[in-house]
């Protein structure tokens, strides 16, 4: 009976075991394969992590706050995983770990078409930004990285091959105009898009409120967005993020978490199983849509 689970802390939130079940229903492979949620914090994490192959578990997805974590304790690692510092997939044959790392393509197979020579600007520089500008320097793109923290631009641009965005001051925003496709990798628009797990009285207003005041952490100027531009937010919630909103109203396309939530998940499963998974099945249960 292979097991497959996903990672996280909090984990409860997850579309994972959702969009995994169903597709492992539509393979034929429910009634011996599943695939489960498992809260941990990061101090058990590596024990749990050790002990999931004597458990029959044949391979794991790592959320936030686990991928720096999940990369040092594998055996062997991908080219992708070396080169961002974090993983998102871990397979076990056996004692051994191998790590992946398919947000990457999660994030080029979402994209309408090919970037090559196109001006990408990355917004954020944890994780999930060094594997978006990893996937979009890789593909061709000319990347361009603003985040909250300059440093951590700057370390990302020079360690990946893209360039860190510095604002004069506390009130310029982002050449938007600039740029052919927007990509959000901050946490930025997670509360907006989730109003039931916002905290009440941290003092940030209602959703509504709260998606100016991401909009205006985000420094982009919005009267630059455009139907030439892509905008991707990896962000996704119950609700669309302000990001999404304002980029439909915009007329640009977009794409949003979920889709790039979809790819990603379908990649591991490939990896996993060695077959070819129902994108259109996992689409529709990780969008609870009928
Ligand atoms: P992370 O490593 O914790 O990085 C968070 C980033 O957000 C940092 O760049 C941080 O800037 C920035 N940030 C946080 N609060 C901010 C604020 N108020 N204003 C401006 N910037 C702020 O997180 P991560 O793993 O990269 O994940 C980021 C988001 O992407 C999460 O919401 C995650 O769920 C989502 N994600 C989605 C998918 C998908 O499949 N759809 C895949 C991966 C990640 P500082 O450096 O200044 O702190």
């Amino acid at each position: 009976m292979p097991r497959l689970a996903v990672l996280g802390q909090p984990v409860s939130h997850s579309r994972s075991p959702a969009m995994h079940t169903a597709a492992l229903e539509e393979m034929g492979l429910a009634d011996e394969w599943s695939y489960e949620a498992i809260e941990v914090s990061p101090d058990a994490f590596e024990e749990r992590v050790r002990a999931m192959a004597g458990e029959g578990f044949i391979g794991a997805n790592v959320t936030v706050p686990h991928k720096l974590a999940a990369r040092e304790l594998a055996d062997s690692v991908s080219r992708a995983v070396a080169e961002i510092g974090a993983a998102n997939t871990l397979s076990f044959t056996g004692s051994k770990i191998t790590a992946d790392n398919t947000d990457t393509i999660g994030i080029t197979a979402s994209l309408p078409g090919p970037v090559e020579g196109r001006r990408a600007l990355v917004l954020g520089a944890g994780g999930s930004a060094r594997a978006a500008v990893w996937a979009l320097v890789r593909a061709g793109a000319e990347v361009s990285i603003w985040n909250r923290t300059e440093a951590r631009a700057r370390i990302l641009a020079n360690d990946l091959g893209a360039q860190a965005v510095s604002l004069p001051d506390h009130s310029s925003l982002l050449p938007v105009a600039d740029f052919d496709l927007l990509l959000n990798a901050t946490s930025v628009g997670l509360d907006a898009a989730n109003p039931d797990s916002m905290t009440p009285g941290d003092g940030l207003g209602a959703a509504p409120d709260r998606g100016l005041t991401d909009l205006k952490a985000l420094r982009l100027d919005a009267d630059g967005l455009s139907v030439k531009h892509i905008v991707v937010d990896l962000v996704y919630g119950a609700t669309e993020t302000p990001l999404v909103a304002l980029a439909r109203a915009r007329g640009a396309s977009v794409l949003d978490g979920i889709e790039v939530l979809v790819h990603q998940g379908a990649a591991s499963l490939r990896l996993w199983t060695g077959m070819e998974v129902p994108m259109e099945t996992m689409r529709r249960a990780a969008r609870r849509t009928p």
